[in-house]
């Protein structure tokens, strides 16, 4: 269970909603994400599955900004 999420996310430093963030796999800063698309919380990062270990891992906007990854798809 996440222990320290801050008052405002630490991307784009509006509130933080407890229950919908994540923490960057990268930089370690939390920042906001939902897994329910439907909800009007805006995601400041994303998720992906490392190809390696097969873990879930998240990356906030800055980190994928300076990191481009190519989208999933056929080898
Ligand atoms: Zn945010
Ligand atoms: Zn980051």
């Amino acid at each position: 269970m996440p222990e320290d999420v801050p008052e405002n996310c630490e991307v784009c430093g509006d509130s933080m909603d407890a229950n919908h963030n994540a923490n960057c796999a990268l930089c370690g800063r939390i920042f906001h994400l939902t897994w329910d698309t439907r909800l009007p919380i805006r995601d400041c990062g994303r998720f992906d599955i490392d190809e390696e270990s097969l873990a879930l891992y998240f990356t906030c906007n800055d980190c994928v900004a300076k990191r481009p990854q190519a989208a999933p798809g056929p080898a």
